[in-house]
């Protein structure tokens, strides 16, 4: 299953826990392990607290200082800030899938991490009955 996201800036986390539960639902699949992958070099999957956004600022804020956009990266793209945090941040994150719902903690959510943006991105979702 795929799930489209549109991104605005360019770093932005994005919640995406409903989206997700929407295609475990729309599969009709109840039990078993949820795969969330992000199909982009420059695009993470993450899955951090979704209660006060300013987490995910401070999150974007403390990625931005640590890998600037410009470090006289040799990539010619210009995009090197945005491969790096990908790969410290992993592409995918796998959700436990119980009864029909995704086992997250209170103030867990699901993020989509854009960090080359605006683009339109896909994110497969994936799920292994058990
Ligand atoms: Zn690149």
């Amino acid at each position: 299953m795929l799930i489209n996201v549109k991104t605005h800036a360019q770093t932005q986390m994005i919640d995406i826990t409903s989206q997700v539960q929407h295609a475990v639902k729309e599969s009709g699949i109840t039990d078993g392990l949820v795969h969330v992958y992000s199909m982009h070099t420059t695009a993470a999957i993450t899955i951090n607290e979704n209660a006060d956004p300013a987490v995910e600022a401070d999150i974007l804020k403390t990625i931005n200082k640590v890998i600037p956009f410009d470090d006289q990266f040799k990539h010619m793209e210009g995009n090197s800030a945005a491969h790096i945090k990908v790969s410290l941040f992993g592409p995918s994150e796998i959700i436990p899938l119980e009864n029909g719902l995704l086992i997250l903690g209170t103030w867990q959510g699901i993020f989509f991490c854009e960090f080359d943006g605006p683009r339109n991105r896909k994110v497969n979702v994936k799920i292994i009955p058990g």
